[in-house]
C-alpha cells in the first residue's frame, strides 16, 4: 500500500511517465519487482513513457542492451539521457553553433550523428558531460574557452556518479575545479532537477509538464523536478532514499510507493 495525504487522482488523469532506472527499475543488475507489469501497463493502456538518465558517459545503446538484458521488449526500451535533451536543446537555442565538447567519445557520437558540428579550434560554445576520458590538456583548453566568455553548457549536475566500489567524480566535481579556475559557472544545466530533460520530451509528446509523472528513488534529482519543471511525482522506496529521510527532505513527492508493484496497484485501482 502507498501512503499519501495528496489526492492520487493524478495518476490515474497522467497522460505519460518519466521512468528513473538506477534503484527504480533495477538496482545493478537485479530488474526491481513491478518493474516488467509496470512497462505491460503502459502498454495495455497506451501511454506514452520513456526511461530517464542523467548519466552521459555511457551510450544510450548500452541502456538500451541493459533493459533488454534484463527482460525489457526492445519496442520498451525507449531511453532518453541528459545527453538527448542537451542536443535538443543545442538544436532549438544554438542551431548551427559549433561545440567544444568535454565528454566521451561516444557523447560526441551522439552529436555529430544529430548533426551538430564539433570544433576544437573555433567552438562558438562548449559543453562539458561527464568525461571518462578526460585529459589535462583538454581541460585547459575547455577552461580557456570558458575564460574568453563563450557561452557554457553542462549536460547535468551530479557531484559523484555511484559506482560498485564507492562514488567516483562525476560532471559536477570538475564542473568545480573550472569554477575555481574561470570564475565561472555554467550558464546553463540541463539534466535532471533541471526541467530541461523534462521539456524536452514534453514537446516531443505535445503534453504539457504537469500531464506527465516521474517516478524515482532520488529526492533532489527525480523528485526535485516536480517543482522545477511542474511534473507531478512518485518516490519509489526502492533505491536511494527511505521513509524516515522524508520529514525534513525539502522536495517532498506526490505520492510514496514501496516499489513498482505498489505503484502498479495504485494506477489500477
Ligand atoms: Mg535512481
Amino acid at each position: 500500500m502507498s501512503t499519501s495525504n495528496l489526492n492520487q487522482q493524478f495518476l490515474i488523469e497522467a497522460k505519460a511517465f518519466l521512468l528513473d532506472m538506477d534503484g527504480t527499475f533495477f538496482l545493478g543488475d537485479i530488474l526491481l519487482p513491478g518493474a516488467l507489469e509496470l512497462v505491460k501497463l503502459f502498454n495495455q493502456r497506451g501511454l506514452p513513457f520513456s526511461f530517464l538518465s542523467n548519466n552521459t558517459s555511457r551510450s544510450k545503446l548500452d541502456y538500451i542492451q541493459k533493459l533488454k538484458d534484463l527482460g525489457v521488449k526492445e519496442e520498451d526500451a525507449r531511453v532518453y539521457t541528459a545527453g538527448d535533451a542537451t542536443i535538443a536543446y543545442l538544436k532549438k537555442h544554438h542551431s548551427g553553433s559549433k561545440v567544444f565538447l568535454l565528454g566521451t567519445p561516444s557523447l560526441a557520437e551522439s552529436f555529430r550523428a544529430a548533426g551538430i558540428s564539433l570544433s576544437d579550434n573555433h567552438p562558438d560554445l562548449v559543453v562539458i558531460g561527464y568525461d571518462t576520458s578526460l585529459t589535462y590538456a583538454r581541460l585547459s583548453v575547455f577552461c580557456s574557452f570558458v575564460r574568453q566568455g563563450l557561452p557554457y553548457i553542462a549536460t547535468h549536475p551530479d557531484v559523484n556518479c555511484p559506482m560498485p566500489g564507492g562514488p567516483v567524480p562525476d560532471i559536477g566535481a570538475i564542473m568545480s575545479l573550472v569554477e575555481a579556475s574561470t570564475g565561472r559557472k555554467a550558464d546553463v544545466v540541463i539534466g535532471k532537477p533541471n526541467p530541461g530533460i523534462v521539456y524536452a520530451l514534453a514537446e516531443e509528446w505535445g503534453l504539457e509538464p504537469k500531464e506527465m509523472v516521474m517516478v524515482g528513488d532520488r529526492l533532489y534529482t527525480d523528485i526535485a523536478l516536480g517543482e522545477t519543471s511542474g511534473v507531478r511525482t512518485v518516490l519509489v522506496l526502492s533505491g536511494e532514499t527511505r521513509r524516515e529521510d522524508l520529514a525534513n527532505a525539502k522536495n517532498q513527492p506526490d505520492l510514496v510507493c514501496e516499489n513498482l508493484t505498489d505503484l502498479t496497484w495504485d494506477i489500477i485501482n
